[in-house]
This record gives C-alpha cells, sequence and structure tokens, in this order.
C-alpha cells in the first residue's frame, strides 16, 4: 500500500465511513500475488457519468490469454484513487475495492461525491504497481444549463477485419463528454480461414475457436481489450456501454439463436457471455446481471441540454419477418404485433421520453428508418433492424408524435456504413414528414460487404429520406448545444496497416425544432 493511498483510507475512516469499516472487515482471507507481469494488461476505463461521479473500472489480468487471466482464485484488494489533476496532487477521493474470482476479477467502483461537469482523473493500484491514469468527466447538475456537449458515437470492432485505428483517432478528440458504444464490442467468430478473393481482408485473427462458456468470452474481451488503441480510447474518454449481437452469436434476439438451438440451451450460452460482458464493461451495479440477463436499458441526464435514452434492442424482441421466405430464425407473418424492445421496455422509454431537454438521445443501436434496397449493391442485415419490425416501428414514430417532439435523435450503428437522414412518418411512404433524425454511424474495423471498396453507396439516391450512406471506417463526433445538433463523420484512410490517418468526410446539422438533417 502506497503512503497515499494509507493516508486516504484514513482520512476516510476519521470522517465517519463506517460502512467502508465493515466492508473491510468482512474482507475474506485476501491473497497478495506478487506480479511479474503487468496485472492491469487491460487497461482502465470509466462509464456512465453522473453529476456527482461515474464508474470506474479494472481487471486484473497479468497473463490475459491465460486461465483466470493469469490470477490466483482468491480475491485480491487493489486501491483507487481521484483526483482533480493528471498528477495526483489533489486526491479528493480514494478507497479499496476487491477483485473478486467470481467476477474474473474485475472491480466496478462507483465513485460519488465529485463535483459536476468537469474533469477528473483516476488509477489503481496494487503490490505497489499503479496502472495508467484515465480520465473521465461528470456529467452537469440536474437541471442546470449547459453550454455545449461532446461526444462520440462508436462500435463494431471486429479484430480480424481491421486494427482499431478509429479507436486511437477517438482518443485523440478533445473534450469528449462520453462515447456511446453502441455494441459489437467483440465478435463471437472463430479464427479466420485464409482470405480469398471477393472477402474481406484478414487483418489479424482470433486464436481460438468460437465462444460458448463463461471463460472463454472472458478470452475473447482480454483479447480485444489489450489492444493499445481501444485502453487509449477508454482511458481518455467515460463510457456509455451497450451491446449487439456479436457479444454473444450473430443475430440472435431474445431466447433464440441464428441456427435453432433451443432456447433453454442457448439461455446458457447467452447467460456466460451477458456475464463477461458486465465483466468487462465500466457500468453500474443497475446494469448488473439476474439470472444471466443484465437491465441494459437506462436513462443518463446531462442537465437541460440532453436526456440519453439508452436501449436494449436484443434482449426482448420477438422473431424477426423473414428476408426471403423459408430464411432460418424468422417467420413468415405474424399473428400478433412485432415487438423490439419489450413490452415493458417500451413503456418505459414513452414515460422517460418527454423529460423536457433540448434534445432527446435514443441509442437504439440498428437502423430505425426503412430502407429501400432496391438499387442493391450487397446484401445487409435490414430484417435483423427495425425492417423486420414494422409494428415496432409504427409505435416509436407514434411514441414520439404523441408527445410532438421534434428533438429526437435516432443514433447507433450496425451497418457497417454511416446512414445519415431521418425516420419518415408514415409506414410505407418514404417521402412523408421526418419524425426523427437518425445518425446512424459506421464501424470501428468491421466490414459491410465482402471487400468492396470503401466510398459512397448509391443506395442513397432511391431513398429520399436519406442523405448519404457511405462505406468507410471510423466514427461521428457530435457537438451538441442548443441550437444545434452537428455530426462530423470521421473517417480513417486505411485500418489495414498501422499509421491510418482520419479526417472529416462530412458534417450534417440537426436542429431541435425540426426533425431531419441539414448538410453543413
Ligand atoms: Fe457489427
Ligand atoms: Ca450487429
Amino acid at each position: 500500500m502506497t503512503a497515499t493511498l494509507l493516508n486516504r483510507r484514513l482520512v476516510l475512516l476519521a470522517g465517519g465511513q463506517a460502512a467502508l469499516l465493515a466492508a473491510l472487515a468482512r474482507t475474506p482471507a485476501l491473497a497478495a500475488p506478487k506480479f511479474l507481469d503487468d496485472p492491469f494488461a487491460l487497461g482502465v476505463a470509466a462509464g456512465d457519468p453522473a453529476p456527482d461521479g461515474f464508474v470506474i473500472w479494472t481487471r486484473l489480468a497479468p497473463r490475459p490469454l491465460e486461465p483466470h487471466g493469469g490470477m490466483p482464485a482468491e480475491a485480491v484488494e487493489l486501491g483507487w484513487e481521484v483526483a482533480e489533476d493528471d498528477g495526483f496532487r489533489k486526491i479528493v477521493r480514494a478507497g479499496k475495492a476487491l477483485a473478486r474470482p467470481e467476477l474474473a476479477h474485475s472491480v466496478h467502483v462507483e465513485v460519488a461525491g465529485l463535483g459536476s461537469q468537469r474533469r477528473y482523473w483516476y488509477r489503481f493500484m496494487v503490490d505497489g504497481i499503479p496502472s495508467e491514469t484515465g480520465t473521465a468527466r461528470t456529467a452537469p447538475l440536474a437541471g442546470a444549463a449547459v453550454d455545449r456537449l461532446r461526444i462520440a458515437v462508436a462500435g463494431c470492432q471486429n479484430y480480424q477485419a481491421g486494427l482499431f485505428t478509429a479507436w486511437r483517432h477517438i482518443s485523440r478528440e478533445a473534450d469528449l463528454d462520453f462515447v456511446y458504444h453502441y455494441g459489437d464490442y467483440i465478435y463471437e467468430g472463430a479464427t479466420a480461414g485464409v482470405a480469398a478473393p471477393g472477402r474481406p481482408p484478414v487483418v489479424r485473427r482470433h486464436p481460438d475457436d468460437e465462444p460458448y462458456s463463461l471463460d472463454d468470452y472472458r478470452r475473447r474481451y482480454a483479447l480485444y481489450k489489450v489492444d493499445p488503441d481501444l485502453r487509449a480510447a477508454h482511458a481518455a474518454a467515460a463510457f456509455l456501454p451497450s451491446f449487439d449481437d456479436h457479444e454473444v452469436e450473430n443475430d440472435w434476439s431474445g431466447d433464440l439463436d441464428a441456427s435453432s438451438t433451443p432456447p433453454e440451451v442457448f439461455l446458457l450460452r447467452r447467460a456466460a457471455a451477458m456475464q463477461a460482458w458486465y465483466e468487462h464493461m465500466p457500468v453500474r451495479m443497475g446494469q448488473f446481471p439476474h439470472n444471466g440477463a443484465p437491465r441494459a436499458y437506462r436513462r443518463l441526464d446531462f442537465g437541460r441540454l440532453m436526456r440519453v435514452n439508452m436501449l436494449d434492442k436484443r434482449s426482448y424482441r420477438s422473431i424477426r419477418l423473414c428476408e426471403k421466405p423459408g430464411d432460418g430464425n424468422c417467420v413468415d407473418r405474424r399473428d400478433s404485433p412485432d415487438t423490439m424492445l419489450g413490452a415493458e421496455q417500451e413503456r418505459w422509454l414513452g414515460d422517460g421520453l418527454n423529460g423536457g431537454a433540448t434534445w432527446n438521445m435514443l441509442g437504439l443501436g440498428g437502423l430505425v428508418m426503412p430502407f429501400d434496397r432496391s438499387a442493391q449493391k450487397v446484401p445487409s442485415n435490414g430484417y435483423d433492424n427495425w425492417t423486420g419490425y414494422p409494428d415496432a416501428r409504427e409505435r416509436l414514430v407514434g411514441m414520439i408524435q404523441d408527445r410532438k417532439l421534434t428533438n429526437v435523435v435516432i443514433t447507433g450503428g450496425d451497418s457497417h456504413m454511416f446512414f445519415i437522414g431521418h425516420l419518415p412518418s408514415r409506414r410505407g411512404d418514404l417521402e412523408s414528414a421526418p419524425v426523427a433524425a437518425e445518425l446512424h454511424a459506421t464501424s470501428i474495423s468491421s466490414t459491410s460487404s465482402n471487400g468492396n471498396p470503401i466510398g459512397p453507396d448509391p443506395r442513397a439516391a432511391t431513398n429520399p429520406h436519406i442523405a448519404l450512406i457511405h462505406d468507410q471506417r471510423g466514427y461521428m463526433l457530435c457537438d451538441i448545444d442548443a441550437a444545434g445538433w452537428t455530426s462530423s463523420l470521421r473517417v480513417v484512410d486505411q485500418a489495414i496497416a498501422l499509421g491510418g490517418t482520419v479526417s472529416t468526410l462530412a458534417r450534417y446539422m440537426v436542429r431541435p425544432d425540426r426533425p431531419g438533417v441539414v448538410k453543413l
């Protein structure tokens, strides 16, 4: 234990932190391993900022790909510090946390008591070894006027398809309030075979088979998290983590996978995958998995400027419509209305949608707006998205219209291409009035098509509600104030070799009093 941590602990005890004292007294027999390798090889992360704090996360894993990450099967105590400066001269909070073997020696500390809307630095310590330093901003106070927010939207990081260069560039974006990660944090695929003509390149390989057990998923997360570009992004800003299909298995929905596995069997796999998701994400106890399922949908407020509705579009959905008759895990017709969010989450969304903020962000993951693919270039996953759930989409439109909201921005990703446009108001009428802007980000590294060249997609021309479809790796950077929400489409020139550079492809503006997008 360092002198700083010891002093801080004594201060906390003197301050009447009886709960901490009790927790320390309950501490089980601890291991105090001597680390020959960096115990913080998976880096650090912060997440889910509130006005008085945020979650800080790490996982002890000195040998990330070995069983248990190279840790003994015992609890290990580590220290944490939060400071007002990156040199840790003014430490404002500190404490101890238990890295438990049940949770792969991950820790999720919900730091509280910080000031609102300001930057802090944090780090962990074990066996006298400090972690790298991370930084995050707290949210504004409820009801506070906020000049501006800056966020990034990113996801779909297939390790085998490309380098995480886009994450490196996100780590260098100044003053991010948060990064919304819309999912596909890992991909479950086995080791890729030899790349073939007309197929996407294989840039690096998963070292093992498709994950099924908890340890399999932990190893997959460890592989991704040791990536230095992803580590840098986590150290640079708080994340709002979600998940999509590849955290478990391609195109799963509810208790069904894509290969007709009996639901009760698939649910065992889903529970293992979701525990691993919780263990590796900087999320709060509210997202802890119960009976194999985390509650991932939640709301975060950023003063009067923005309400963020984080939604779970996987866990509660009904079976989707088939794109072609007789496809795998889908139905050709339904005898009852479909649902994407499930009744309870849909009600929860409606109850909180009109909170009075200037902006209502819907973190919805996959593409919500309809998409006429008559000028077909490549197959895409339209029916896995809201196109396979037309009743749910109609109810979402109605929910926004009933509340007379003009300030809803739908954002996410999953198509591995930018889709910038709006959600039309009438079912089956792409030219009907806009209901909400949709800003759909491209992928960090996953490819959308079998090795097609990057660039604009001609299908935007046959979709009057879509301003742009563009296939290139990158992310979205959003500058949000009371007058407008400006999205910069950030693209890397390549993600195949080191050194990809970033540029802004285009910028689109949304106004809070007028749904739809305008090119700047
Ligand atoms: Fe993806
Ligand atoms: Ca996906």
